[in-house]
């Protein structure tokens, strides 16, 4: 799909769409959540598979909720979107008047829309201020509020954990040098310029060197670790009986929650407490339907390189389901 906004061309390819589509399976209709609708792929081939389907689209981007409510108006009233943060879900449904989903999807990240528009600040590919918010009209902190407000030590912590960079302390304390000298970073193009004069002169780079600290940052303006566990519990108690969650994740903290929740929730302990009682809340709630993540074919990769970090995990809520 081409989403024209904003002046930009955002082609957005939904990431592992078939295998998705299977482990919700929407033909057998109902109401299902996408709770990251951004452009409408997921939501449009759910909505496409049986008359008697309904979605909800939530997202926090209102550029994006714009773009998938007019790409699914063909569905009329069997979509409706619902501009939110998707750990709300229980407060969105019941706002809504609805309940007992029979799928929820949640594929995380960004979308292409704000990864190609340059003045979301999301790529180091334009010169722009550094915003990062999913969603511009929070009134949260931008990324360079962060840059010009955050201790170095919090600074170095979030682009070591959140990036895996090397080069974490040497940045966080140059970003700090330059905002006490009167020259805070503002811009894509500042930081992405400091941050390879911190990796140095290194034989060829694999991936751009400044690609770890802004993903570092996205994920700190937008809490995107923060009550993900929570979420998947959420959503698990919402689905009717019988009814699937699906999640799609982009790197490798997210995954790691997504694993650990799912498998408590299958009833699989992990109390690292070596007590005889369990304290991590495992129960038998769900049936694990990827034993290992799925990631993207060859083919999937060559033609939508995005998706190359993509793990779907899916599980299906038990009919009787233990406490
Ligand atoms: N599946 C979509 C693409 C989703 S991209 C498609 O096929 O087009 C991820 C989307 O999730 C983005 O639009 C982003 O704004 C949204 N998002 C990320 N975190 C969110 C959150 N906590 N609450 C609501 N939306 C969120």
């Amino acid at each position: 799909m081409v989403a024209s906004l904003g002046g930009i061309d955002a082609p957005h390819r939904p990431v592992l769409l078939r295998e998705t589509i299977e482990f919700l399976a929407p033909e057998r209709g109902g109401l299902f959540v996408d709770c990251t609708v951004g452009l409408g792929g997921h939501s449009e081939a759910i909505l496409e598979s049986s008359n008697d389907t309904r979605v909800v689209g939530i997202d926090r981007d209102t550029a994006a909720l714009r773009a998938a409510s007019e790409r699914l108006s063909k569905f009329g009233s069997r979509f409706r979107a619902a501009h939110a943060d998707y750990k709300n879900l229980e407060r969105v449904l019941t706002d809504i008047g609805e309940s007992s989903p029979a799928g929820v999807l949640a594929d995380l990240g960004v979308s292409s829309l704000q990864f190609d528009s340059p003045a979301r600040g999301f790529s180091f590919r334009f010169d722009a201020p550094l915003d990062m918010r999913m969603d511009p009209d929070s009134g949260e902190p931008t990324a360079a509020d962060l840059l010009l407000e955050l201790p170095e030590e919090e600074l170095a912590r979030i682009i070591f954990e959140y990036g895996e960079e090397r080069n974490s302390r040497r940045i966080a304390k140059w970003i700090v040098e330059h905002r006490e000298h009167g020259e805070p970073i503002t811009t894509t193009t500042q930081l992405a310029d400091l941050v390879a004069r911190a990796a140095g002169k290194k034989k060829r780079w694999q991936i751009h060197p400044a690609t770890r600290t802004f993903q570092a940052l996205r994920i700190a303006v937008n809490h995107e670790l923060e009550g993900l566990a929570r979420f998947v519990e959420t959503a698990v108690d919402l689905l009717q009986p019988d009814g699937r969650f699906a999640v799609i994740s982009f790197h490798s903290l997210e995954d790691r929650i997504m694993k650990q929740e799912l498998r408590r929730l299958s009833g699989y302990c992990q109390c690292q407490s070596r007590r005889d009682v369990c304290t991590c809340g495992a129960r038998r709630a769900v049936e694990l339907l990827t034993r290992r993540p799925v990631t993207p074919d060859q083919d999937e990769i060559d033609t939508n390189p995005r998706s190359r970090s993509a793990k779907l995990r899916a599980c299906r809520k038990l009919i009787s389901v233990g406490s």
